[in-house]
């Protein structure tokens, strides 16, 4: 099994702009060619059908759509093959229940099944996302580094079991509101009845009242937490990307889906490159001499075996003209896809002397004439 992942779109074949239509016909197209039944000769028919679910299942929902996107692979967190562990459906039974009855019905479902069950289920409550920002050096990004990153967040109280009443047994529906949390306040006016909905005072909007509370966290059921976070920054992570830490946010209570971290990644520039998508281009000086007669000088690239920046020799061949372009492949920035590396452009400058010594002009002249 292959552990590079391909780009969704390009297993679907169709551009970023695609509608949800375009994903629609582009997936029922190669459900038809890829199904495993239909391909039993070929041993990766299963991973090939897999790889195809997955870049479906993420772009015909426009959440995961969004987080993939912006933030690739790491934005969203799809694993089929556990959802196809049992095996996959034939491609009949697939695509009904993917497109309901009809092949062209209308009923457009997830084959996560339980998606629609949840949508009715009372809506669990979200934890705040946390965003920060991280500064790693050119050489980091380039070969991926380890981070720990100190976060500040608040978690339920253990004291009081995230009821903030210092004796969790005593917490009582509001008398005020009657546990809506929410009061009506009817007032006359020249107009008529005025009915006002405002928050309830004696409970906060909270809907219980808590005779003492906990010393702790001071009856807010939340205590604040630093933690310690320890993140893997992939290779070949670009400058301005937020890296998402699925459930190292605010988490308001223990029934709560935590928030997640936002770790956004700024990379300290490097002089000797510049990158531009995943090609890395570097200029190097080169003197009137060398240039034209060839020669050897040593440029700076990055070595992916011992992950450290190197130098390497380069060979100028004679006749070397300014602005002219050397390629070293591979050696740009990794895909964070998974489709291998960019490659290294070394861009030649040809050093022109500012000033030149009376033997120099001497020579100089003597070569002018001698052309
Ligand atoms: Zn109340
Ligand atoms: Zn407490």
């Amino acid at each position: 099994m292959s552990s590079k992942k391909r780009d969704y779109y390009e297993i679907l074949g169709i551009n970023k702009d695609a509608t949800e239509n375009d994903i629609k016909l582009a997936y029922r197209g190669l459900a038809r060619q890829l199904h495993p039944d239909l391909n039993k000769t070929d041993p990766k028919a299963k991973e090939k059908f897999i790889e195809l679910q997955e870049a479906y299942e993420v772009l015909s929902d426009a959440n995961k759509r969004g987080s993939y996107d912006r933030y690739g692979f790491s934005g969203v967190d799809v694993d089929m093959s556990s959802v196809f562990r049992g095996g996959i459906p034939g491609l009949d039974d697939l695509l009904r229940s993917i497109f309901g009855g009809g092949m062209f019905g209308d009923s457009f479902g997830s084959i996560f099944g339980s998606r629609g069950r949840a949508r009715s289920a009372p809506r669990r409550e979200v934890g705040q996302d946390i965003e920060d920002h991280i500064k790693i050096t050119f050489e980091n990004a380039m070969f991926g580094t380890k981070k720990d990153v100190i976060i500040k967040r608040y978690i339920p109280c253990d004291e009081c079991e995230g009821t903030g009443a210092e004796d969790p047994s005593s917490v009582k529906v509001c008398p005020q509101c009657n546990g809506s949390g929410r009061t009506r306040k009817m007032t006359q006016s020249g107009f008529g009845t005025i009915i006002r909905e405002s928050e309830c005072y004696t409970c906060n909007g909270t809907g219980k009242v808590i005779k003492k509370k906990c010393p702790i966290c001071n009856g807010r059921k939340v205590v604040p937490e630093t933690k310690t976070i320890h993140v893997n920054i992939p290779p070949g992570v670009e400058n301005g990307v937020h890296l998402k830490v699925q459930g190292a946010g605010h988490i308001p209570s223990s029934k709560a889906i935590p928030g997640d971290l936002y770790l956004g990644i700024k990379i300290k520039e490097n002089e000797n490159f510049i990158r531009r998508r995943n090609d890395l281009f570097t200029v190097i000086n080169v003197d009137i001499v060398t240039a034209t007669l060839g020669g050897e000088t040593t440029v700076p690239t990055l070595d992916y075996k011992t992950e450290k920046l190197t130098e390497k020799e380069l060979k100028i061949p004679a006749g070397t003209q300014h602005g002219t372009e050397f390629r070293i492949k591979n050696r740009g920035a990794t895909y964070l896809r998974g489709r291998g590396k960019g490659d290294q452009y070394i861009i030649i400058n040809i050093k022109i002397p500012k000033k030149v010594t009376e033997e120099q002009r001497k020579l100089l002249e003597k070569f002018k004439d001698l052309n």
